[in-house]
């Protein structure tokens, strides 16, 4: 059975595989690792104009280590999970101070590189030097639990460890770039999440899932995905234009991005009566100011919260005192990284509100 799918992967691969991909095939680790990085939690046609972008600003991983943060923050924009973006950086620093500019070219030393776990490590040591280690992503686990029929959860210990020994079992010697590429291309194409092609598949006659049956109930997950609700009242305060912004440290959803002057409520409430709560009044508390209007609701889902915003524009009539917030030209405003749902108000220009 093993054997079978080994074999049939490899040939679809050579045969039929017309996925491509502009990472596919090069052997430079750095940028076969941005891309990895990039396409964690990101699907493939969002990701290729950022890859595009960042290996046309940064050809070298000397390159990215030398960028300034915020530049780096900038181009990131509209990927979401800037911890990656964060990593990534402090990654292509390490590589330039402690691996003298050379990426590391075994699978223990790539994952000494911040941000990058034992599959990552796996994708960019067996892409870019062929070594013997089983990738395992999101693709890997659907095709493996389908054809294997196994009902252990993907997301449980026992099941990592299950399918881990699996798929490096199924690797055949001296050909891991090619199987792995082959296999997670398969998943994206034929073994797909919904509606898979089993009709044409070459595995089918030996998939247990097809055979019984089980094809929509496999992969097993446990954790149900419960995504929170959040409430963003920004007052985008102007005086002298100049405008308040702050840049995000905690622990929280856009760590690093720059903001307004946040309000968070514990639901949704109406813009217009913003002014009446308390939270409200200890923001602008001794600052006199004027409305020059509100923003309609922007929405923007990140994978465990939805982030509903409003921008409430007010313009103050002396010099605010705000500490944590500093005050930027209102014409510089677009040399900062911020969040998704800024950007789309900032360049929202049909609101004639900004
Ligand atoms: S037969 Fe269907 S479920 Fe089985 S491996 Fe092929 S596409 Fe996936």
């Amino acid at each position: 059975m093993k054997k079978f799918f080994t074999e049939q992967l490899l040939a679809w691969n050579q045969e039929q595989n017309t996925r491509t991909m502009p990472w596919k095939g090069i052997k430079d680790p750095y940028k076969i690792w941005l891309s990895e990085i990039i396409l964690q939690q990101t699907r493939v046609e969002q990701g290729l104009p950022y890859y595009e972008q960042f290996t046309t600003a940064y050809p070298t991983v000397q390159h990215l280590a030398a960028a300034p943060e915020e530049e780096v923050f900038r181009m990131w924009q509209g990927l979401g999970y800037y911890a990656r973006c964060k990593n990534m950086l402090a990654a292509a620093r390490q590589i330039v101070d402690t691996f003298q500019g050379q990426y590391p070219d075994t699978h223990e030393q790539i994952q000494t590189l911040k941000g990058i776990g034992p599959y990552t490590a796996a994708a960019i040591a067996s892409f870019a030097f062929n070594s013997p280690h089983a990738v395992l992503d999101g693709n890997v686990f659907r095709v493996l639990a389908r054809y294997f029929g196994i009902h252990t959860p993907v997301d449980s210990t026992a099941g990592k460890k299950e399918f881990a020994a699996l798929a490096q079992s199924l690797l055949p010697a001296n050909q891991s770039a090619v199987y792995n590429q082959s296999i997670m291309d398969f998943g994206a194409v034929v073994c797909k999440p919904q509606q898979p092609a089993c009709l044409q598949c070459p595995l089918s006659a030996k998939c247990v899932a097809f055979k019984q049956q089980l094809v929509a109930q496999l992969p097993v997950k446990t954790k149900k995905l419960v995504i929170k609700k959040r409430y963003f009242y920004y007052i985008v305060l102007e005086y002298k234009d100049q405008v308040y912004i702050r840049k995000r440290t905690e622990n929280d959803i856009w760590q690093n991005l720059h903001e307004f002057i946040l309000i968070e409520m514990p639901g949704p409430i109406n813009a217009n009566e913003l002014e009446a709560y308390t939270a409200f009044k200890e923001v602008m508390h001794n600052i006199p100011y004027t409305v020059q209007g509100i923003s309609p609701a922007f929405k923007q889902q990140l994978t465990h919260q939805t982030i509903y915003s409003q921008f409430i524009l007010l313009t103050a009539a002396k010099a605010p005192e705000l500490a944590h917030y500093m005050a930027v030209p209102r014409a510089r405003l677009n040399s900062y990284a911020f969040p998704k749902t800024i950007t789309d108000f900032l360049q929202n220009k049909s609101l004639g509100l900004f």
